[in-house]
């Protein structure tokens, strides 16, 4: 056999045994062998290379009733790490993600409105830099980063094709972060990695078909299909804030007419509130209703209104188990969630689908992207193999 095949199946070897323990742990030696096929002897030695390098610890468990004690192997979530990153109209986060999709370290950069994308991009770069070296973290451990932005993106080419919010297009996002930082670079658009975080460790967990929809500055939706982000044919799938549901309604960013986010998205509300009196934010929006203001409240029902349909629609296009829903407008007014609870499901959902999926929240809320792109990071450059090459070369 040639030298780059043995290396080659040795990595393969490896990552087995890691994704085996990663994905099923606590798994005893005798288990691996039996689940992957492999010779007690190459379990063995793979287990023991992994331990040496910290990538998995022991731990004691009874395993009968008798209460005889065994051995078994947890992956040290350390031992892999991801840097993910959000990029919004005003502010940049930062945040170091482990094995658990947990943020173990992070940074907050402010953006200027109209700062152009490549000095953006090198204070990003210059922010994970710094969050790696300040806070200690073995370089080495570290994956790649992963991005998630609002807009269409090139996910295979990490290309924000086109982002109205930030004002970026054609932008070749991974070449600078990569250029700057040394570190490999997955890009997708921000629903659809907080859609992975919430299906991996969120409140999708176990789900097999869940949408995530998100009521932000724009509407959009992500859909997970057995684990899988479904993208379509341009990564565009779930852009449901731009499906017209009035042909003659109010002018959209996008340059059609009658768009689903002019009826619920933040700016939309803003924008369209401006004609009786001037608010700056769906706070000032609620207040308004709160303080009997009529126009304010009609805007609001017919608001939460489309919510209600959004989901319903949802439920009739995908047939999912699990609906997630986040941004500002649900998770923020305690009315909105009340209304969902109470109307949506009874009044709004076609008869025969009610009660075939559940309605939830977002578990990671301000964190969900961070950490989405963080496990995109690590699931599109995770190859223990090499990753072991380079935490051996100390
Ligand atoms: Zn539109």
């Amino acid at each position: 056999m040639q030298k780059h095949d043995q290396d080659f199946i040795k990595r393969k070897n490896r990552s087995t045994v890691f994704e085996m323990i990663k994905n099923n742990s606590p798994l005893s030696r005798a288990d691996i062998a039996r689940l992957t096929g492999m010779s007690p002897t190459t379990v063995s030695r793979i287990v023991s290379e992994l331990y040496h390098l910290d990538f998995m610890h022991e731990i004691e468990q009874e395993t009968t009733s008798v209460g005889r004690k065994a051995v078994f192997l947890q992956v040290n979530p350390r031992s892999v790490l991801s840097v993910g990153v959000e990029i919004d109209k005003a502010n940049i986060r930062i945040g170091v993600i482990d094995l658990d999709g947990r943020v173990i370290g992070s940074r907050m950069i402010e953006r200027q409105k109209s700062e152009a994308s490549e000095i953006t991009l090198e204070h990003i770069a210059g922010g994970i830099n710094e969050l790696i070296e300040e806070e200690s973290f073995d370089r080495r451990r570290i994956v790649g980063i992963g991005v998630g932005l609002p807009g269409i993106i090139d996910h295979a080419s990490g290309t924000a094709v086109l982002s109205a919010q930030l004002g970026w297009k054609q932008t070749d996002i991974a070449g600078v972060l990569k250029k700057h930082t040394g570190l490999e670079v997955a890009v997708d658009n921000e629903l659809k990695v907080k859609s992975l975080a919430e299906h991996m460790y969120g409140s999708a967990k176990g789900s097999n078909r869940s949408v995530l929809i998100g009521f932000g500055s724009g509407v959009g939706s992500s859909l997970i299909i057995d684990g899988e982000i479904y993208r379509g044919e341009s990564n565009s799938a779930g852009e449901i804030g731009h499906t017209v549901i009035d042909p003659n309604g109010i002018l959209c960013e996008c340059g059609k007419v009658g768009c689903l986010q002019t009826y619920i998205a933040e700016a939309s509300l803003i924008e369209q509130s401006n004609k009786i009196k001037p608010i700056t934010s769906l706070d000032e929006l609620f207040q308004a209703k709160h303080n009997g203001e009529f126009w304010a409240s009609s805007m609001l029902d017919r608001a939460m209104t489309f919510v209600a349909v959004t989901i319903s629609n949802i439920a009739c296009m995908y047939n999912p188990d699990t609906v997630i829903l986040t941004g500002k407008l649900v998770e923020r007014f305690p009315e909105v969630r009340a209304f969902i609870a109470e109307k949506c499901m009874e009044q709004f959902v076609w008869e025969p689908l009610r009660g075939t999926f559940q309605i939830v929240y977002s578990a990671f809320e301000n964190d969900g992207v961070v950490i989405g792109s963080g496990l995109l990071a690590q699931s599109r450059f995770l190859d223990i193999g090499s990753q072991m090459e380079q935490v051996e070369q100390v």
